[in-house]
């Protein structure tokens, strides 16, 4: 198994090379161990003027190139991801933290946004009608844009730069990824493998960085389409320096996600799914269940089984097989986490399982077990704002309709869950929960590549969503043209 070697110095991808950058250099730290595995670049701001200028210069004539054959040359980067699925999912776990079961999934999800561009001659098709008027026909095309930026966030380091370039590319644009400055060694991997597949030099481009980057790439006058995935409060401030550049943006962010329990609800398939919601990847998935709504008397047999559940949980480092759950991301995640533990205490919650005493290894990992709060009140901090760690608050409700009115009294809009056994409950659930994702007996509504993906309220800024038809729409164009002969 091949993985980098420590404290490499990442590269940049500019036209057709992989370079160094002439900025400052940061540590990558292993969340499992405080080891250093890499240092990162803050590009600086000439470097990312070369990026921009190659996929400036790249896009005239890729544009060109038959679409068939655009998405032909994906077809080998699907093959390469796959026969190096196992080192990248290594990679993911090494830098971010997540059990290697995760990253595994994280990848195969990844390879399947790939396989989904694969499909862009039949996902370009536009619509045609003849005879609109007499003897007038009319029809649309789909056109790319141009130069497309991608901007992403440490949690998910394979899949969500693959949410966005193959997507992009396929469809005739060129592009610019700036990963996470905490987890940029696997996108810099995938981004070799995308190298070795033969697309044009300045396709694809990578830069590194934080806000300056993010600026640099969001203001510049040849970049015509920002996705953003983070969180909230850089979505939409990214999301409004892109308007008043007059960019298309879709800006993804944060979220608190309500898991609805319905009395007829309770069983072990339910606490497996709330398990993994909660606490897979450490809690730090936008797709994470982070409040648990108890219908009537489902709490009473709920909450002892979700204790027995964290108490088998094993803490480890990532890569070990064994592991039931990683370290957070870094020390002053885990601080935040363990400020909000205490905000919990203070507000009065039950707590019912304490992650900090949890069994963890020694040494610099950042590590925090999982936390189970009980009868949490829906108006404390801990119920109502991101967390993005491994606790769980569970609040008691009388009804499916006051849990409906719970979940939806959240800014936030990404995912909600019903578990339950009854078709009618599910059905009033789905039709007025206020998220974009919804899960019926499924604790994480996950993004599959074929259907979009994104959230509302304070979870999305911008309209088109991520992947599936709504990744096409949003990296192309429309044109009508109605013609009389
Ligand atoms: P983050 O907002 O700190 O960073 C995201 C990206 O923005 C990174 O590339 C980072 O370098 C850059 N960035 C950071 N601060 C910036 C600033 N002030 N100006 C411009 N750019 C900036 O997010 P994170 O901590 O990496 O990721 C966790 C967050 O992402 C959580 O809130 C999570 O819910 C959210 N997330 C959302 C989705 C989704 O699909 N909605 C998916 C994954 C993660």
């Amino acid at each position: 198994m091949q993985t980098l070697a420590p404290a490499r110095n990442l590269p940049m991808r500019i036209g057709d090379s992989w370079l160094q950058s002439a900025g400052e250099y940061v540590k990558v730290t292993n969340p499992s161990s405080g080891d250093a595995l890499a240092r990162v670049p803050l590009s600086t701001r000439d470097e990312i003027d070369r990026a921009i200028a190659a996929a400036h210069k790249a896009f005239r004539s890729w544009r060109d190139v038959p679409v068939v054959e655009r998405a032909r040359q994906l077809f080998p980067f699907t093959q390469l991801l796959e026969k190096n699925r196992e080192e990248l999912a290594r990679l993911v776990c090494e830098e971010n933290g997540k059990t290697l079961a995760d990253a595994r999934a994280e990848v195969r999800r990844g390879i399947e946004m790939v396989e989904f561009a694969c499909g862009m001659p039949s996902l370009l098709m536009g619509d045609s009608l003849e005879n609109i008027a007499r003897d007038i026909d009319s029809q649309t095309i789909r056109q790319p844009l141009g130069v497309c930026v991608g901007i992403t966030p440490f949690n998910f380091p394979a899949m969500v730069p693959l949410w966005m370039y193959p997507i992009a590319i396929a469809a005739g644009n060129t592009f610019v990824l700036k990963p996470s400055q905490l987890t940029p060694l696997t996108a810099v991997r995938i981004g070799e493998l995308f190298a070795e597949c033969g697309f044009p030099d300045g396709v694809f481009n990578l830069v590194h960085g934080e806000r300056e980057a993010v600026e640099a790439l969001v203001c510049h006058p040849d970049t015509r389409a920002i996705s953003f995935v983070g969180s909230s409060a850089v979505a939409k401030s990214v999301q409004a320096m892109a308007i008043a550049h007059r960019k298309r943006v879709q800006a993804l962010g944060g979220a608190k996600n309500f898991l609805v329990v319905m009395p007829d609800g309770v069983n072990e398939s339910t606490v497996s799914g709330i398990m993994s919601s909660a606490f897979g990847g450490a809690g730090e998935r936008c797709l994470a269940g982070s409040v648990v709504i108890a219908v009537g008397e489902a709490g009473e047999r709920l909450v002892p089984l979700l204790d027995t559940a964290c108490k088998r949980m094993t803490l480890g480092s990532a890569t070990d097989e064994k592991t039931g759950m990683g370290p957070v991301i870094s020390a002053q995640a885990k601080a935040r986490i363990e400020r909000y533990i205490d905000e919990g205490i203070k507000s009065g919650a039950k707590l019912v399982h304490d992650g900090r005493a949890a069994d963890a290894p020694k040494g610099e990992g950042t590590f925090l077990g999982p936390t189970v709060f009980d009868h949490v009140d829906p108006k404390a901090s801990i119920a109502r704002e991101e967390i993005f760690g491994p606790v769980l608050s569970i609040v008691r409700a009388p009804d499916l309709d006051s849990s409906i009115e719970l979940a939806n009294a959240s800014e936030y809009g990404n995912a909600a869950s019903i578990f339950t056994q009854s078709g009618g409950a599910a059905r009033k659930f789905s039709s007025r929960i206020e998220t974009g994702m919804v899960g019926v007996n499924i604790g994480v509504a996950a993004p599959m590549a074929f259907f979009p993906f994104g959230g509302v309220k304070e979870s999305m800024y911008g309209d088109a969503r991520v992947h599936g038809k709504d990744g096409v729409m949003f990296y192309t164009q429309q044109k009508v043209t109605i013609s009389r002969w």
